[in-house]
């Protein structure tokens, strides 16, 4: 069981896995405001292993055709996760929510074109500049 949760702690969260999930960085500019940061760091999983409690508030995100769902603690507002009308089932986990996240690791890189320049990418593990293909995004994920 993986466990994770908010800023202040009124959200936890218990994750129906038996190990840290791979996690990856997006630097699209959408990820780049929403966190304030270089990127965002994400996990997917499936919603019904993710076991939410606490006091969460949702905000809708219309992107082309596609909605957005995006979890947060009510107290100290931190992102928690999201689901996509693109994705049924799948829930996107901000991956620094995650408990141990010192143990995450980063196994893609999606929307590098948008990256800030500073932020130096492994050449290791596969990256695209825009979004990724699915079937090899989640290739890379398992990898
Ligand atoms: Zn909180
Ligand atoms: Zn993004």
């Amino acid at each position: 069981m993986i466990e994770g949760g908010c800023r202040c702690g009124a959200v936890r969260y218990m994750l129906a896995v038996d190990s840290l999930p791979a996690v990856y960085a997006c630097h699209c500019h959408i990820c780049q405001r929403a966190s304030g940061s270089a990127f965002s760091l994400q996990a997917l999983v499936r919603e019904d292993q993710l076991a939410v409690t606490g006091p969460v508030i949702t905000r809708e995100f219309t992107t082309e055709d596609r909605v957005s769902t995006v979890r947060y603690c009510s107290e100290c507002l931190a992102r928690l996760y999201n689901t996509n009308s693109a994705r049924p089932g799948i829930a996107v986990i901000r991956g620094g929510t995650i408990d141990r996240s010192e143990k995450l690791v980063c196994k893609a890189h999606i929307f590098t074109a948008y990256r800030q320049r500073w932020v130096s990418l492994p050449t290791d593990i596969p990256q695209w500049p825009e979004a990724a293909p699915l079937a090899e995004f989640v290739t890379a994920l398992n990898a």
